[in-house]
């Protein structure tokens, strides 16, 4: 028998959140007193005021990280050992999953039922995939002549820094968490100021599951204190970042600045979903459309957020994109029903409005929506927006906006297609739809993004890596591949 569906609202406000950081084992408020405001954009309402991490708190965090690692209970236990307390922590996780889908939910505004069922199971998954790996990972030994024995050895780095943005806050910090940690070493999680409650809760689960003191902290804060101090930190080895190309620009001049760390990012995106006329389900397409822009209120680095249409289908499959995109429930983010909830704040609405603004002004033609709506809910909610007429020149074609908002561009053929989805300084995503063989294969092969889907949108389990190419970042998040931005490769020479 299925249990019964938990009363959202209940839960919310029942919950009571998590405000101080999580360093060396112990829940702390920052040394000099400082928060800041926990504010939920489904209300306005400040859920909590939460520990602002300055460069002290940091410094005791990324301390207390060393220590841990040093002090080798986690780096050089055994990697079953790993796997267990990982796998205990996924467990911890998915037993706390009402709880943590309710906290996700207020802190950032996503549908209560996609934290539930998308946001909170990808972090189960990812946690137990490198859980399950850690007692898997092979070494080399290269063929050398007689008299030599060569070992290429990997070695956890040492302290990770993590920074994560508030779109998937869970999700994200996992992608991170899971093959850091893995492989023994020691990480400070920054999460967004917009999101940390779930990330805090997460650090308490992981004391829970057995973690030894130091191995993972987690500090709030502003970016511009506890994001930067966490950058600069001589003693950080890797950041793994998650955000905005200015953000991820600043970390690499931290890097720069301080002790060359390496620095991974993984940045914005502008994706092209290509609508060929050939596509084998159009209606497929449109829904699958809709979606990829308002999923997450469109607060994604994948989001579809440029449709470029055969000029042949262009006007009918125009007018079912909007059609779904106008059955697409807008609402609270804690009824079960609602599909898209409110923008992430009151900053991010005001940017993505300025972005309706800059299109009409470019001379884009609005299809749908451009308002802000549910004034009276005290919430940042923002009507799915789409623009047709849209030149690839235009602000709202260029630049990463970050909601609700779909750009449409037609295109003649397989060139002109591959030419404006590539115009871009992004790479992270594309997607293609056609039933011939060779132009998906074309048009895969000729766009340069980490991740192109053919006939279909956002698929993909933890086995294939995902991340950027260009402006989009480097280094790949998920896979076996994520295991390299944590490891160090040791070359170890013996002459026998
Ligand atoms: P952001 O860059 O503003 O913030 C991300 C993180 O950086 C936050 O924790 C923030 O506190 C911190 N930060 C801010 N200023 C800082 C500074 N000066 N020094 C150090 N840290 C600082 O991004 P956001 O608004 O939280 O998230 C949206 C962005 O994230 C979008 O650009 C989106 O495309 C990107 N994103 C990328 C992926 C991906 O996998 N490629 C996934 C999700 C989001």
């Amino acid at each position: 028998m299925t249990p019964p569906a938990p009363d959202w609202h209940q839960l919310a406000a029942d919950l009571r959140p998590r405000s101080q950081a999580v360093i060396d084992g112990r829940l702390v408020d920052a040394v000099d007193g400082a928060t800041f405001p926990a504010t939920s954009p489904r209300d306005g309402r400040v859920l909590v005021e939460v520990a602002a991490g300055q460069a002290t708190d940091v410094d005791l965090a990324v301390q207390a990280a060393r220590r841990a690692f040093d002090a080798g209970h986690w780096s050089r236990s055994a990697p079953a050992h790993r796997r267990r307390v990982l796998l205990r922590l996924a467990e911890l996780v998915e037993s706390h999953a009402d709880e943590l889908a309710t906290t996700v939910s207020l802190e950032m505004g996503k549908p209560v039922t996609d934290a539930r069922t998308i946001e909170i199971p990808a972090l189960v998954t990812t946690l137990t995939w490198y859980a399950e790996l850690a007692d898997k990972l092979l070494d080399e030994l290269p063929h050398t002549e007689a008299d030599a024995l060569a070992m290429v050895t990997r070695e956890p780095v040492g302290v990770v820094g993590a920074v994560v943005p508030w779109n998937f806050p869970l999700t994200m910090a996992g992608w991170k968490l899971g093959p850091a940690l893995a492989v023994g070493n020691s990480v400070v999680l920054k999460p967004a100021e917009q999101s940390p409650l779930s990330a805090l809760r997460l650090g308490e689960l992981a004391l829970e599951a057995g973690l030894p003191d130091g191995v993972l902290n987690v500090v709030p804060g502003l970016g511009p204190q506890a994001g930067q101090a966490l950058g600069r930190h001589a003693d950080v080895d890797v950041i793994a970042f998650t955000g905005s190309g200015t953000v991820g620009r600043e970390l690499l001049r931290y890097a720069a600045d301080s002790n060359l760390k390496r620095v991974y990012l993984e940045l914005g995106g502008k994706t092209p979903n290509v609508v060929f006329a050939d596509a084998p389900d159009l209606a497929q397409a449109a829904a699958t459309a809709a979606w990829g822009i308002t999923f997450n209120q469109g607060e994604m680095c994948t989001a579809a957020s440029r449709l470029l249409v055969q000029r042949d289908i262009h006007d009918d499959f125009v007018e079912q994109v909007v059609a779904a995109i106008g059955d697409r429930r807008l609402g609270d983010p804690l009824d079960p029903d609602t599909q898209i909830g409110p923008i992430v704040d009151e900053q991010q609405l005001a940017r993505v409005l300025g972005y309706v603004a800059a299109g009409r002004e470019e001379g884009a033609s609005l299809r749908l929506g451009g308002g802000r709506t549910l004034q009276d809910t005290g919430g940042s909610y923002l009507e799915p927006t789409v623009f047709t007429d849209v030149d690839n020149d235009m602000r709202i074609a260029r630049e990463e906006i970050f909601g609700p908002v779909l750009s449409v561009l037609p295109f003649d053929d397989v060139e002109d297609a591959v030419r404006i989805a590539n115009d871009t300084v992004y790479g992270l995503a594309a997607s293609v739809w056609t039933r011939d063989l060779s132009t998906a294969h074309r048009t895969a092969r000729a766009i340069r993004a980490g991740t192109v889907w053919v006939n279909c949108f956002e698929e993909g389990g933890l086995s294939v890596p995902f991340g950027g190419m260009k402006q989009s970042g480097n280094g790949r998040d998920k896979s076996v591949h994520a295991i390299d931005k944590y490891v160090d490769l040791k070359t170890t020479w013996i002459a026998l």
